[in-house]
């Protein structure tokens, strides 16, 4: 299986990872991946009596390019994980009651003259002459129809910008990529960590002592102990840089019900009275819960909604999730690195925990220490980090801030509080002539933030004066025939079901 990879040489011959949810096996499975395991220990430590948070389906394209990083195939994947296609999020409610927009992965409509799609459709809308944006994107129609295929290979075709992610059982993820990685050489180790030998001098972690006794000791640890981030807060006293006055959610209710008839191929995101909902469709269930500030509203009003409101019969009683957004201010210390919700947590609005996840490990494969442990690397990493984190923030908090929900104590708090300059200052650039500039490896492509901005109802005052280049009944012209093609080839694509069951049927 890593035939064709070239191994890191390391000088550390043993890597411990603590804890074994998505975090800790997708680590393993990558360490496994890129280490030669003839030179390096890779053990896990996972406690089956503490179990998982047992939350996280929802995906976005980039694990995609995590998966094949470790040579596995689409259909073997979804067919493991019980995954549907996501062709991106649903926001129901989010400006008010009776509004929704979507915002697909797959591009709007095709850029013209060099210059972005949404500049000519500002113009054309603002004439009566187009009609809203989504209708352009040819992932964001074959969601609402329903409908799911792979993208065409005719890059002339509009078709070939449908753009996917998952929406999967992140248990059975975790459980495939366990094979995986022990297939890899990986050891994994069953027992509670009870206490924690560090270096009186160094301060370097050197052994973890479990409750049955045995011992684990190592170079290098990663922390995927989760929510409890066992080493990186109770060890390494790495402290906590709280956003909840930005997010101010900070508890949710989980639970499964019976899968959709016709499962669609996307998540939905309903705006409630003090945060929001989640429904998302797998292969065998559904998943569903409510993210909330206990702040607006009890425990008992959330659960009440959840279940009042859910599309199909719970399969469970909901469970119940507390958590703080925010990041660690440092996310390696030392020989310590905070990996997954040891690390962060960001709540799931635009599922990025899993990512976060994967950029952590892919800048760990990119600073990995191969000539012991370097003061500029690791400060290089953490920076990195801040920089995916705070990014990812800014993009959240987008869809608060902008909200119409007037009169709601929840709602009218997140519209009126103070921003992150930085998303400030791209909101003030959108909403002159519609401009937004991507860099430091933003995380959200255009699409994706023209989708939350027009969806959230922040219309710019006017459009780049380049566009007035291109006559109006030209663009007119092109307008229609996107919409025609899109009219005529996306109701051709095969029901998303039906799609599934003949592309990756659960075993
Ligand atoms: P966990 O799953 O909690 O794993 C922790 C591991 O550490 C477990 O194996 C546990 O047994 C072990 N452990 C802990 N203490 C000890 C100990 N003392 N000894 C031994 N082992 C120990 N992410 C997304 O990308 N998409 C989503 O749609 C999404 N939805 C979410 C919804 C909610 C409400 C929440 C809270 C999170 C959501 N996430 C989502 C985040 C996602 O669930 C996590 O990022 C992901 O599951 C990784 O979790 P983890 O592995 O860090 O922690």
């Amino acid at each position: 299986m890593k035939a064709d990879v070239m191994s890191i040489k390391s000088p550390i011959k043993s890597v411990v990872i603590a804890g074994g949810g998505t975090a800790g096996w997708m680590a393993a499975a990558a360490l496994s991946r890129m280490l030669d395991s003839s030179e390096v220990d890779i053990t896990l430590v996972e406690s089956e009596a503490i179990g998982t948070v047992g939350v996280g389906e929802a995906t976005i394209p980039n694990i995609a390019t995590f998966n094949k990083m470790l040579g596995i195939e689409e259909r073997d994947f979804m067919a493991n994980t019980h995954a549907t296609i996501k062709y991106g999020i649903e926001f129901v409610g989010w400006t008010k009651d009776g509004e929704s927009y979507f915002h697909p992965f797959g591009t709007h409509g095709r850029d013209m003259m060099g210059m972005s799609f949404h500049q000519f459709w500002r113009k054309m809308h603002a004439l009566g002459k187009a009609s809203r944006i989504e209708t352009y994107s040819a992932t964001a129609m074959a969601a609402k129809q329903g409908k799911a295929c792979l993208p065409s290979r005719d890059r002339n075709s509009l078709m070939s910008t449908l753009a996917h992610a998952y929406q999967f059982d992140a248990g059975r993820y975790a459980a495939f990529l366990r094979k995986y990685s022990e297939n890899n050489g990986v050891t994994r180790v069953e027992g509670k960590i009870t206490n924690v030998d560090v270096n009186s001098e160094s301060g370097f972690i050197e052994t973890l002592l479990l409750d049955n006794g045995k011992t684990l000791s190592g170079e290098f640890f990663i922390d995927c102990t989760g929510f409890r981030a066992l080493l990186t807060e109770k060890v390494m006293e790495t402290s906590f840089r709280d956003w909840s006055h930005w997010l101010p959610c900070n508890s949710a209710l989980a639970v499964g019900s019976e899968k959709l008839p016709d499962s669609p191929p996307y998540t939905r995101a309903t705006a409630r009275e003090a945060g929001w909902q989640w429904q998302i469709p797998l292969q065998h269930r559904t998943g569903n819960g409510h993210v909330y500030c206990s702040d607006f509203m009890s425990d008992q009003l959330a659960d009440e909604i959840l279940l009042k409101t859910l599309a199909s019969a719970p399969l469970a009683s909901p469970k119940q999730l507390r958590f703080t957004t925010g990041q660690r201010e440092k996310m390696w210390t030392k020989n310590c690195l905070a990996l997954g919700l040891s690390g962060g947590f960001l709540e799931p609005l635009e599922s990025t925990s899993i990512y976060l996840i994967q950029a952590g490990i892919s800048r760990l494969l990119a600073l990995f220490p191969d000539t012991g442990f370097n003061a500029t690397e690791i400060d290089e990493y953490n920076k990195l980090m801040d920089l995916e984190f705070a990014q990812v923030r800014d993009f959240l908090i987008l869809h608060y801030v902008a909200n119409e929900r007037r009169g709601e104590p929840f709602w009218d708090y997140v519209r009126n509080m103070s921003i992150p300059d930085s998303l400030k200052r791209k909101i003030d650039l959108f909403k002159g002539r519609g401009r937004y500039f991507r860099y430091d490896g933003d995380l959200f492509t255009e699409t994706s933030w023209i989708a939350v901005f027009l969806g959230q109802n922040i219309v710019p005052e006017g459009y780049n004066p380049l566009v007035d280049s291109l006559p109006e009944k030209e663009v007119e012209n092109r307008l229609n025939a996107m919409r025609a093609e899109l009219a005529q080839a996306v109701p051709q694509m095969p029901e998303h079901d039906v799609f599934l069951s003949r592309y990756c049927p659960a075993p």
